[in-house]
């Protein structure tokens, strides 16, 4: 018996096990991509609030309604962790975006400082220590409605969760960069930098994940720019161009792909 008669059961086995190889259509259309968006607070959560008496909960939600629409017409799926005015626990946020198979994580929130003239948007991704003194208490801010992690007995949950962002770090900080870039075009502002602080809405999310403080709520001007339909849609462009260009620059090429084929 030669070796090559050996053969011939031993390869039609493994075709057996094969799938068809005739793709079917959702092989052939292209891979959608999943942003999740996050509106910050909501109910009892009132997050910051301007002198005219505008609330960052209702803000964050019409410009995540518009960045929604924006993304859908840019080719993308959305998904949002919420869609009226209810408060979902910051650890949950994550949470939603990892069951939904989400690509991205971005988090929509507005900034208050002291100084009224302050301005302008920020974009953030996780710091897994305290960073630097601004943006820790940014962070603060933000996290104060967090309460303590569910499960928080559980040591174990608690590293994993850590855990996954932290293997997105990296492309945390581009797809920053890249929404980044975009607003300060936006803003007409040259020099501003992404920044790195520990939000704990990003800390379990297990994909690229950014926090964008969208503009300064404690602005007078920026607050009456937050009730101007006309602005929250620039925003919003602004910053489904720069998701478009963190994909354009990614190293996945079905992901390059996808994107080509949406416009
Ligand atoms: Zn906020």
């Amino acid at each position: 018996m030669t070796p090559r008669i050996l053969l011939i059961p031993f390869i039609s086995l493994l075709a057996w096990g094969q799938s068809p190889k005739t793709p079917g259509p959702s092989a052939l259309a292209p891979q959608r991509l999943k942003i999740a968006l996050d509106a910050g607070h909501g109910g009892d959560d009132t997050g910051a609030k301007g002198s005219k008496g505008l609330l960052e909960k209702d803000a964050v939600l019409s410009i995540v309604q518009e960045l929604n629409k924006s993304l859908e017409e840019a080719g993308f799926d959305v998904m949002v962790t919420r869609a009226d005015d209810t408060f979902i626990p910051l650890w949950d946020r994550a949470r939603m975006a990892n069951e939904a198979g989400a690509d991205l994580f971005i988090s929509i929130h507005l900034n208050a400082a002291r100084a009224r003239a302050a301005k302008g948007s920020e974009v953030y991704f996780l710091s897994l220590d305290r960073g630097d003194e601004d943006a820790a208490s940014v962070a603060a801010v933000e996290n104060a409605g967090a309460g303590s992690r569910p499960g928080a007995d559980s040591v174990v949950a608690g590293i994993l969760e850590d855990m996954a962002q932290k293997a997105y770090l990296q492309d945390s900080e581009r797809l920053a960069v890249a929404v980044q870039l975009q607003l300060n075009r936006l803003g007409g502002i040259k020099e501003r930098g992404v920044k790195q602080a520990p939000f704990v809405v990003l800390r379990g999310a297990a994909m690229p994940a950014v926090l964008v403080e969208s503009a300064f709520i404690s602005n007078p001007k920026e607050e009456l720019k937050l009730k101007d339909a006309a602005f929250l849609k620039k925003l919003a462009v602004a910053i489904t161009q720069g998701v478009r260009r963190y994909f354009a620059g990614a190293a996945g090429t079905a992901r390059r792909k996808a994107i080509s084929t949406s416009r």
